[in-house]
């Protein structure tokens, strides 16, 4: 009865990537690598990480009607993602500027462009979709007001799942839809809004305490914690791996989440999986081109 397995509402970035010997520091030049431009952004990168699975996908963004746009419409498409949401113009696609040296430090400037012109209005206009899908995924890199939009599209017994990146204090009614709020330790930090300790059980309940339904804390090579508002908590561990980029990790495992609840599965059940998907993704370099599909993450 749902057409969508997911609908992701977030950004579209084009990364513009250049190494360099060392980062400019202020009045300076240096001259770089050639310019490589990938594909990003948390939304995109969620709704390639989730259809790569197999999960039917749609997108609901806001992209310029410029190349980079085209390359994130292209992207989209090839890895199966229905673009039916992905708004065209207003302002140049978003990118971000990533300088990188040897270290593999890098500096970053993002300007949202498109991304911060995707309007609650936008989200009210695309209610069919939200209708059609049974879990609805969703960032902080598009206006935090189109985001408490969304949650007032739901379908009937349909899930929200939030990551909150860049994180910010959220509003009651946002928090409350949360089934799961998935954060990492700074995210934790940041959304909790006062001192934590060391423990990951202790930053889950001081972040149930703000109204979620459920929580789950990413840790890295750590894995992960689940705590749900009236259940158990539950540690997910990490598959052993040889990282090589991080990249995107954050967003397979969100994504990957997100499918598996909307197909029953438990929250623990469901961030089991999403920890294989994530460690899959750290095992190639890049975001959405170190995706797993299903067939690589049933062969880890
Ligand atoms: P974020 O990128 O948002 O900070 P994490 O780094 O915590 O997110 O990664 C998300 C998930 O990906 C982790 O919970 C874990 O399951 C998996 N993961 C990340 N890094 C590794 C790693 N080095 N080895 C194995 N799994 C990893």
């Amino acid at each position: 009865m749902y057409d969508y397995d997911l609908l992701v509402v977030g950004s579209a970035n084009a990364d513009l990537v250049i190494g360099v010997e060392r980062r400019p520091a202020a009045g300076e030049t240096v001259l770089g690598s050639d310019l490589v431009v990938h594909p990003g952004g948390k939304g995109a990168n969620q709704a390639v990480a989730a259809a790569r699975l197999g999960a039917r996908t749609a997108l609901l963004a806001r992209v310029g009607d410029d190349a980079h746009g085209r390359l994130l419409l292209d992207s989209q498409r090839e890895a199966g993602v229905d673009t039916v949401g992905v708004l065209v113009g207003g302002a140049p696609t978003g990118v971000a500027l990533i300088t990188v040296d040897p270290s593999g430090d890098n500096s970053i400037v993002v300007s949202p462009g498109a991304n911060g012109r995707l309007t609650p209005e936008d989200v009210r206009a695309a209610g069919s979709l939200f209708q059609a899908s049974r879990v609805v995924s969703a960032q902080l890199e598009v206006p935090l007001e189109s985001v408490a939009e969304a949650v007032r599209h739901l379908a009937d017994g349909g899930r929200f799942v939030l990551n909150p990146s860049p994180p910010q204090a959220l509003p009651a009614e946002v928090l409350a839809a949360c089934d799961p709020l998935i954060v990492n330790e700074h995210e934790a930090r940041v959304i909790a809004g006062t001192e934590l300790g060391e423990r990951p059980e202790d930053w889950a309940e001081a972040l149930l305490a703000l109204g979620p339904r459920s929580v789950v804390i990413t840790l890295g090579a750590r894995g992960a914690l689940v705590a749900e508002r009236a259940g158990a908590r539950v540690r997910v561990p990490s598959v052993p791996v040889a990282a090589v980029d991080t990249t995107g990790a954050g967003d397979a495992f969100t994504a990957a989440l997100a499918w598996r609840l909307g197909l029953g599965e438990s929250l623990a059940q469901a961030a089991g999986y999403a920890a294989r998907v994530g460690a899959a993704a750290v095992t190639r370099p890049g975001a959405q081109e170190s995706f797993p599909t299903a067939e690589e993450v049933a062969a880890l």
